[in-house]
């Protein structure tokens, strides 16, 4: 009978651990080859356990791996970046939970190499670059781009004319700039500064490489902040909302037969 293989191997990075039972952890990793997967570490909470100090949060491994009946377990951990520096900074630290729990949230089961490679090198520049706002932000137009909600910066969504340089609104509902025109007294829709959209395309289009040489007011850094977190927190909440309402729907559908279904209301 054909079977597949017991143990095996893969880079991974921690995103997320809970403590389990009386010295195990559960541990919610990202990987190249695999996407997100949760893994059991047995016995990583005593002080004699030789793995521990390979599996701390944003710590980039090479783990051995054997398949177990529900979840994986880790059998070895080789660490390959500890990013030593996010420890020393609380403001990097923080950072750095913000990109694991965005990606953590964002990212389905299936592979992505490319956002494996993003979030390695987000922790990275997050962990030692001059600039780990700018490395924040690049993260998230990127992961936008690669999960499908890439914001649409050049053309208004209402009229579908060329965006022009002047201030615009963004729509977190329709997910990218409305016009002036299009875009006021429209609920759910905020303004954006001509610096701040100058800025996301930028982020939108170019490498790290150009981007990490901007210099930006920090009324700029404010307001792509405030930005990016509400467009996220909306795509999130939507996303997550979305079977639960499903399902509450087909709950009713099979209790309470719906009136225009029924010839007796
Ligand atoms: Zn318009």
């Amino acid at each position: 009978m054909p079977s597949r293989s017991r143990i095996y191997r893969t880079e991974a990075v921690v995103l997320r651990r809970l403590d389990l039972g009386e010295a195990d952890r559960l541990l919610t990793v990202y990987t190249p080859d695999h996407g997100k997967l949760r893994l059991v570490a047995k016995g990583v909470r005593r002080p004699s356990s030789r793995k521990a100090g390979h599996l701390e949060p944003f710590t980039r491994a090479d783990l051995l791996l054997a398949r177990g009946r529900e979840l994986d377990i880790i059998t070895q951990a080789q660490a390959l970046d500890q990013f030593p520096q996010l420890r020393d900074d609380l403001l990097r630290l923080g950072m750095a939970s913000y990109v694991a729990e965005l990606l953590d949230r964002f990212a389905v089961q299936e592979e992505n190499r490319l956002l494996y490679d993003l979030l390695v090198e987000t922790l990275a520049r997050v962990a030692r670059g001059a600039d780990a706002r700018l490395a924040v932000r690049y993260f998230e137009l990127r992961l936008l781009d690669l999960v499908g909600f890439r914001p649409e910066l050049l053309r208004c969504l209402g009229c579908d004319q060329a965006v022009q340089p002047e201030a615009q609104f963004f729509s977190a509902e329709q997910g990218g700039v409305l016009c002036p025109c299009c875009g006021q007294g429209r609920q759910g829709a905020r303004r954006l500064s001509l610096p701040a959209l100058k800025v996301l395309r930028h982020l939108q289009r170019s490498p790290y490489e150009a981007i990490e040489k901007l210099q930006l007011r920090e009324a700029v850094y404010a307001e792509l902040e405030g930005l990016m977190e509400w467009y996220l927190t909306y795509l999130l909440e939507r996303r997550l909302n979305a079977p639960a309402f499903l399902r509450h729907i087909r709950h009713l559908d099979a209790t309470h037969p719906r009136p225009d279904r029924d010839p007796a209301a």
